[in-house]
C-alpha cells in the first residue's frame, strides 16, 4: 500500500491554531494538541506500516493495545486515582479522531474499551471493583469488552434473552452475546443480562465477568467487511456462575446503565467516524493534486473541486456537533439528543466522504494500492455500531416530541 501523503505535524498543528483563532471550532486546550502529537507520532510509527497486513488477515493487534496502555490513551477518562488519564471527552475525541485517520480499526477497539466497558465500570462499579478493575484496564494489562447485543436482539436490545437466574449467593447465566468487541481477547467484559420479566426495563441486570470463569466462553469470530483488524466474536454463558458481587449497581438497573453508557459512546463512534472521514478526505485531497488528466491536475476540474467542497464542509459541520456532544458531556450535561445527533450526522458523513474518496482516486480508489477502499470500508460500521442510523433517529425525534 503506498502512503499517502500525510501534512506534517508542525503543519497540522499550525492550522488547527489558525482555525481555533478564527473562531470556527471550540477552542483546542493545550491537552488536546499533545494528545494528537503523540497519538499520530505513535500512528504513524506503529500503526501505519504494519495495518494492511492487520485487515488482510483480521489480526487484532493486542500488543499494539498494550503500548497505547503505556501511553495513557486505554484509559483516557479514567481519574488519576484509578491510574487512568483523568481527561475529559474533548481529549478524548481527540484520540480517537486522530487514530482512525489512519486506522478506523484501532479507533473502534480503543473506543470500545474506554467507553463501553472500563467507562461502565467507571460509572456503576462500587469502589472495590473501580480498585480492581479500573488500573488493569486502564493500563491495557486486561482488555475490555461489552455485551449487549445477542442475536435476536440488537437494535431492540431490551428484548434480550440470555438470562441470570438467581441461587443463593450467585446468579447463573445462560445465552449468548454477538457482535462483541473483543470478544475472544478480552480479559474482563461487562455483560447485560435477563433478570426479570420480558418487556420491562427495569428486568435487566449488568456483571462484570472475567476470562476463565467457568461457563464463560467465546465462540465465533466474524470475518467482517471492514475494521479487519477490531475483534468481534460471541460470548456464550453456559451455566456460569458469578457471585453477586460482580453485580454492577442493583438487580434490575442494567439496562438503564446500559443506554447512559451508550449516550456517551455514540460521541466515541461520531469521534470515530470524524477520523475516518478526515482520513479519507485528506488522502483524496493530496491524490487529487498529483494525479494528472488532459494535462491538469483532476483537483482543477470542478466535478472533483466541488467534491472537495463538500466533503469538507460535512467534515467541518460533524466536527462541530461531535466536539460540542464531548464537550457538554464533559460539564456533565445531559447529552441523549447531542450525542445521537452527533452519531448520526458523523457517521453519515463518513460513509458519504469515504464514498467519493473512491471516486476521487478512480481506479486505483478500488484497489488495495491506495487508502481509499479501506476508508471506504472502515466507514459503514459507524452507522451501525451502537445503535444504527436509524435508532439514532428513534432517539432524537423522542427527544423533540416530549
Ligand atoms: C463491528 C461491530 C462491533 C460491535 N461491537 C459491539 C459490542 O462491543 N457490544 C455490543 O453489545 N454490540 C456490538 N455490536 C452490535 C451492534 O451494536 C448492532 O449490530 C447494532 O446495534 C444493530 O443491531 P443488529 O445488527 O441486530 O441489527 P437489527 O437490529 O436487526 O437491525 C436491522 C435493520 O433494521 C433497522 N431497524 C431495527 N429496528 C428499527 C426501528 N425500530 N425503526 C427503524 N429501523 C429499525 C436497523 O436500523 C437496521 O437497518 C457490534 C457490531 C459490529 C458490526
Amino acid at each position: 500500500m503506498k502512503c499517502p501523503t500525510f501534512v506534517s505535524l508542525k503543519e497540522q498543528i499550525h492550522m488547527e491554531v489558525a482555525d481555533n483563532i478564527a473562531g470556527i471550532s471550540f477552542e483546542e486546550s493545550e491537552n488536546q494538541v499533545l494528545i494528537a502529537q503523540t497519538v499520530r507520532s505513535f500512528a504513524e510509527l506503529e500503526i501505519y506500516p504494519h495495518m494492511m497486513v492487520w485487515d488482510e488477515s483480521q489480526e487484532f493487534p493486542i500488543e499494539l493495545f498494550k503500548k497505547l496502555g503505556k501511553l495513557g490513551l486505554m484509559g483516557v477518562l479514567v481519574p488519576v486515582e484509578y491510574g487512568g488519564s483523568g481527561f475529559g471527552y474533548p481529549e478524548y475525541v481527540t484520540a480517537i479522531v486522530e487514530l482512525s485517520k489512519i486506522d478506523g480499526s484501532i479507533g473502534l477497539s480503543m473506543a470500545a474499551h474506554n467507553s463501553l466497558c472500563t467507562n461502565h465500570i467507571l460509572q456503576f462499579g462500587n469502589e472495590e471493583q473501580k480498585q480492581k478493575y479500573l488500573p488493569r484496564l486502564a493500563t491495557a494489562e486486561w482488555i475490555g469488552a461489552w455485551g449487549l447485543t445477542e442475536p435476536n436482539t440488537g437494535s431492540d436490545a431490551g428484548n434480550m434473552r440470555t438470562v441470570a437466574v438467581r441461587d443463593g449467593d450467585h446468579y447463573v447465566l445462560n445465552g449468548a452475546k454477538n457482535f462483541i468487541t473483543h470478544g475472544k481477547s478480552g480479559d474482563v467484559a461487562v455483560v447485560i443480562v435477563r433478570t426479570g420479566e420480558v418487556g420491562d426495563s427495569y428486568g435487566m441486570t449488568a456483571f462484570i465477568i472475567e476470562k476463565g470463569t467457568p461457563g464463560f466462553t467465546s465462540g465465533k469470530k466474524e470475518n467482517k467487511l471492514g475494521m479487519r483488524a477490531s475483534e468481534t466474536a460471541e460470548l456464550i454463558f453456559t451455566d456460569c456462575r458469578l457471585h453477586k458481587s460482580q453485580m454492577l449497581g442493583s438487580e434490575g438497573e442494567g439496562f438503564i446503565q446500559a443506554m447512559k453508557v451508550l449516550d456517551g459512546g455514540r460521541i466515541s463512534i461520531a469521534a470515530l467516524g470524524l477520523g475516518i472521514a478526515q482520513g479519507a478526505f485528506e488522502a483524496a485531497l493530496n491524490y487529487s493534486k498529483e494525479r494528472h488528466q488532459f494535462n491538469k491536475p483532476i483537483s482543477s476540474f470542478q466535478g472533483i473541486s466541488f467534491k472537495l467542497a463538500d466533503m469538507a464542509t460535512k467534515i467541518e459541520a460533524a466536527r462541530l456537533l461531535t466536539f460540542r456532544a464531548a464537550d457538554m458531556k464533559s460539564k456533565g450535561l445531559d447529552v441523549n439528543k447531542e450525542s445521537a445527533m452527533a452519531k448520526l450526522y458523523t457517521s453519515e458523513v463518513a460513509v458519504e466522504v469515504a464514498t467519493e474518496g473512491v471516486q476521487i482516486f478512480g481506479g486505483y480508489g478500488y484497489t488495495k494500492d491506495y487508502p481509499a477502499e479501506k476508508y471506504y470500508r472502515d466507514a459503514k460500521l459507524c452507522t451501525i455500531g451502537e445503535g444504527t442510523s436509524e435508532i439514532q433517529k428513534l432517539v432524537i425525534s423522542r427527544a423533540i416530541l416530549k
